[in-house]
């Protein structure tokens, strides 16, 4: 029989799309959960008739087995307490199929080649002004002119970052990202039909990819590192400080949040931050923001969340259709309308 390519760290992920334990797929084929460990772990190699069982029970097709993977560390997830880790995982999964769909070299479209400006902060102790230094430095290396960054994900598809918005049987999970060299993924969540904070999202993953790439990641002050960055990227201190209002004037903070395409949370954070406001005038506002129900829904809604292009372009390009024949034809459909217009 010939030998059969055979990558090991496919068979994770076509688990992981699942959700399921080795010991769970064990009971759909012949195979142990040991045995499966040692293909997962690269130690023994399955047959060619397991790889055909595997792929029935796993609903891929046989040739997903053989596309090279492209790894990186776990991704940068925020609290992992809201998110049960198979929902993760999977999310993850999802997110290595995005990667796949634009490492094809399809005749007709292909990403721009990415450009992340690496931006390490010193220590992970790094003070704020630390921060906010790297996240100018970040729009001046893109060419970002003074004044509110337009359209977030479209920067970041340009800067050869592809970005997925989820389908929505994975509601439960928050943005996160994965640092591939290539191209970085950036996953938005599909439940927040929120325009602002999707760019903040956004922005805070970007502060991941540039600060924090393949060095460091799952840590809590990684995540205010990222939070810091996405304030000063999308709200630049030099520009936005003058015109925060001192006191809870909420015309003032609805007009800001028109012209920065931010939420009021947001702004208010950055008003206390940037010493405009007091603590105890922060600490009044927010209670305002609770008591009006505004913590749910926002007033002043911006419209729908931006919306990524690139992938879809990628899914529907005649070039690709041959190649996305070795992905799971049901996870490409879902991703490209949860990624149309
Ligand atoms: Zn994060």
């Amino acid at each position: 029989m010939p030998e059969l390519k055979f990558e090991p760290a496919r068979l994770r992920l076509a688990r992981e799309l699942k959700e399921w334990s080795q010991t769970q797929l064990a009971n759909k084929v012949s195979v142990t959960a040991a045995a499966l460990g040692q293909y997962e772990s690269g130690t023994t190699r399955p047959s060619a008739r397991v790889v055909t069982e595997l792929s029935t029970a796993l609903d891929v097709p046989v040739a997903f087995f053989e596309i090279p993977v492209t790894d990186t560390h776990d991704g940068f997830f925020r609290s992992t307490r809201r998110t049960p880790v198979a929902h993760r995982r999977h999310a993850r999964a999802l997110a290595h199929i995005a990667r796949d769909l634009v490492g094809f070299e399809t005749a007709d479209y292909t990403l721009p080649p990415a450009f992340i400006p690496p931006v390490p902060p010193p220590t992970l102790e790094a003070p704020r002004e630390e921060i906010e230094e790297r996240a100018q430095e970040v729009r001046k290396a893109w060419g970002i002119p003074r004044g509110p960054v337009p359209n977030v994900v479209n920067l970041l598809e340009n800067n050869g970052i592809v970005v997925l918005r989820l389908p929505l049987d994975t509601a439960d999970v928050d943005a996160f990202s994965l640092p591939f060299p290539d191209h970085p993924v950036v996953v938005l969540g599909s439940d927040k039909n929120d325009r602002a904070r999707s760019r903040f999202d956004a922005a805070h993953e970007l502060g991941h990819l540039t600060l924090h790439g393949e060095r460091v990641w799952g840590m809590k002050e990684v995540e205010k590192q990222a939070h810091e960055f996405a304030a000063a990227f999308l709200m630049p201190a030099d520009e936005i400080c003058d015109q925060l209002p001192r006191r809870v004037d909420w015309n003032a903070f609805f007009e800001l949040k028109r012209r920065w395409q931010v939420s009021l949370a947001a702004l208010l954070m950055r008003a206390k931050t940037l010493g405009r406001m007091s603590d105890s005038t922060y600490l009044t506002a927010v209670k305002a923001i609770s008591a009006r129900g505004w913590r749910r829904v926002e007033p002043v809604p911006l419209g729908a969340p931006e919306r990524p292009s690139h992938l879809q372009r990628v899914i529907t390009s005649e070039g690709a259709r041959k190649q996305c024949e070795a992905l799971p034809q049901h996870l490409v459909r879902a991703i490209g309308a949860a990624n149309s217009a």
